[in-house]
């Protein structure tokens, strides 16, 4: 746990700068919380990765781009394998899927969850043994059932009775009897800090275990014995930071599992609890580390087995984000600074280098060559960043800044909060942190804005493994 930052600061700038950004003491400085493992500022003061200057690698793969620090990724695999070491840890490839990440999480021993054929494509083109593929969604076409059991995938988490008829069909079609998970809806709504434990959650996943439909599904596949069911399924949100909400929701899983296991006197090997482990992107965020999350979850499901009387399952785990976000930064060039000046506002948005209150209530607008196409997540979840200029110290004074993208959209913005070198300028590079999740997924073509490449970062060299799109690839689609 890492102890909360300039506390003492509180209040004293109350007016443009949220509570929990602290004036910097050194803008340049990089928290290691946010940054990949392999990212430090040169004696040039520009950053690097590996040991390879960004505006190095900016001359060779240019702006924006996501640069992935494969070194960090590959020790949180590691890490995650050997906290993990009883368990399944699947990588969550909705975060961001590319045929090298997907092998790399795989030498790790990692398995792969895809939640549409895409993804699957992806993984099967990256080698994974589709025994060691889970497949997720609530609705899955026809065909990806069908490709699933095709390439034996080694399990499907059901989320209907409709899905369980389909696969019941293709079942006796085919001949094959797929392994199969029931998504229980356990009612705990985490958000991020804080969870709520509720009976009836109002959303699209799963069946409701307080309703009796998670008992029922389960019980019409044992019933039915077309399916393998392999066990019970959770997943109760994303970047989740208090662990007791992970343990509440496992409680109520293995209570269940172990009714199942009475009512039918079967033996359901495995639970699954989903992921959603959260990781920082600003001083807010301190996230467990793996090993105290195992520890949580194992004596929970050992102690809850324990009471029900019944052998502890094989369990395992999806984290998506913290395995692949804090591993990549978006690179970008800065277009346009613009201070601007908000009245009514009492002073406060400048500070000296000794954070000492500069005159006049402004905000530095500064506007980058990419934004909500290559990162959706402020606009879509309110989702906070953080930001540092990549190929130079800049200050010593700091402005309260907000980087903004290109986009036709006022609310197309990176980085909400942030204070940045009071000098900086156009032409400028700018580095965000914790951009390996769901930032290339989730990007988009919007403004006809192509998406931005992924350059694979280590001592070795850097290379391509997602090439940038380009205008013609767009216009290849465009039939005129
Ligand atoms: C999204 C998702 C994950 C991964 O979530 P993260 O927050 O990236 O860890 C895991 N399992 C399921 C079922 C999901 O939908």
């Amino acid at each position: 746990m890492r102890a909360h930052e300039a506390g003492a600061l509180h209040g004293d700038f109350a007016s443009l700068r949220p509570a929990w950004l602290a004036v910097p003491e050194d803008v340049n400085e990089l928290h290691s919380y946010l940054w990949p493992r392999n990212v430090k500022r040169g004696a040039d003061g520009a950053l690097e990765m590996a040991g390879h200057k960004v505006p190095d690698l900016v001359r060779e793969f240019g702006t924006p781009a996501y640069l992935f620090d494969e070194g960090d990724f590959r020790s949180r695999c590691a890490d995650w394998a050997e906290a993990f070491d009883f368990a399944d840890v699947f990588y969550a490839s909705k975060a961001f899927c590319s045929k090298a990440v997907l092998k790399i999480a795989s030498e790790y021993g990692l398995k792969v969850d895809v939640c549409t054929e895409g993804e699957l494509a992806v993984a099967l083109a990256a080698g994974i043994d589709p025994a060691d593929i889970g497949l997720h969604g609530n609705n899955k076409s026809l065909g990806e059932l069908e490709a699933a059991l095709k390439h034996g995938v080694g399990r499907i988490v059901v989320d209907s009775l409709t899905e369980i008829e389909r696969l019941e069909r293709l079942a006796g079609e085919t001949g094959v009897r797929p392994k199969v998970m029931v998504r229980v809806n356990v009612g705990v709504e985490a958000h991020t800090h804080e969870y709520i434990a509720t009976a009836h959650e109002d959303q699209k996943f799963g069946f409701s275990l307080a309703d009796g439909d998670a008992y029922e599904a389960a019980a019409r596949i044992l019933d039915g014995g077309a399916l393998e069911l392999l066990g019970l399924h959770t997943h109760i949100g994303s970047q989740i930071f208090d662990t007791s909400a992970f343990e509440v929701s496992a409680q109520r899983a293995v209570r269940l599992q172990a009714k199942l296991q009475e009512d039918y006197r079967v033996q359901l090997p495995e639970l699954d609890l989903g992921g959603g482990y959260g990781m920082a992107l600003t001083s807010q965020d301190d996230p467990e580390e793996p090993a105290v999350i195992a520890e949580a979850l194992r004596r929970i499901i050992d102690r809850e087995s324990a009471a029900a009387g019944i052998p502890a399952p094989r369990i395992s785990i999806e984290p998506g984000r913290a395995l692949i976000g804090p591993a990549m930064i978006t690179v970008y060039e800065i277009g346009t600074v613009k201070p601007v000046h908000l009245s009514g506002k009492p002073d406060g948005a400048q500070h000296g280098p000794g954070g000492e209150r500069r005159k006049g209530a402004s905000r530095l607008y500064v506007s980058v060559d990419g934004g909500m196409s290559d990162n959706l997540r402020p606009a879509l979840y309110d989702a906070s960043y953080s930001c540092t200029l990549a190929n130079r110290a800049g200050g010593p004074a700091a402005s309260l800044s907000r980087v903004v993208g290109k986009h036709c959209e006022a609310g197309d913005i990176i980085v909400k909060d942030e204070f940045l070198p009071a000098d900086v300028q156009p032409g400028d590079l700018l580095a965000v942190p914790g951009t390996g999740a769901y930032c290339r997924s989730m990007g988009s073509n919007y403004n006809h804005v192509p998406r931005p490449p992924v350059v694979a970062v280590d001592e070795t060299g850097a290379r391509t493994i997602v090439a940038r799109e380009t205008v013609d690839d767009l216009l290849r689609l465009d039939l005129g």
